[in-house]
């Protein structure tokens, strides 16, 4: 069978799903009350995650148009009732250009890779140092975050074991 749009949208979409990307990713079409179609496709975690898109910006006519960009993590496709079809094609192809084998997911992150975006999440939600009392730790001069007894950097190192540098 030949090959449509449609087909290497499914096969795209497929070959991201791995038990957790489809959990909080995906794609959404949709219309517009401009009128028009919506092409929201998520980034993230796949082969597409931080690739370069040119922006296409397309108004020829007041009832012809098509907007399409990469934000976010993100491929954002917009046009006119006419246009589904012209945005499925611009992704796919955009797709196909980015990788030699554009159906081929990244590697999955090592066990470094992921307790270090842990550790990056967990440090960003400590919060500042408000103080007013200092840190506990023994001569530490900074104050303590929210929440705990002693500064971001102590906390952290207490709770992971791990000095932030
Ligand atoms: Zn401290």
């Amino acid at each position: 069978m030949k090959n449509n749009i449609i087909s290497e949208l499914q096969r795209w979409y497929a070959s991201n799903c791995d038990g957790e990307w489809e959990e909080e990713c995906g794609i959404k079409i949709e219309t517009l009350d401009n009128p028009g179609w919506s092409v929201i496709i998520d980034l993230n975690e796949t082969n597409l995650e931080g690739r370069i898109f040119d922006e296409i910006n397309n108004h020829e006519y007041e009832d012809s148009w098509l907007d399409c960009r990469v934000e976010d993590k993100t491929f954002k496709g917009f046009g006119d009732p006419s246009k589904l079809e012209a945005i499925l094609q611009i992704f796919i192809d955009w797709a196909k250009s980015q990788n030699e084998d554009w159906l081929r997911p990244p590697p999955p992150l090592s066990e470094e890779e992921q307790k270090k975006i842990e550790n990056d999440n967990f440090w960003n939600a400590l919060g500042d140092e408000i103080g007013p009392e200092l840190c506990k730790h023994e001569n530490c001069n900074r104050k303590r975050i929210q929440h705990s007894v002693m500064c971001k950097q102590h906390h952290f190192e207490m709770i992971t074991g791990q000095k932030r540098i």
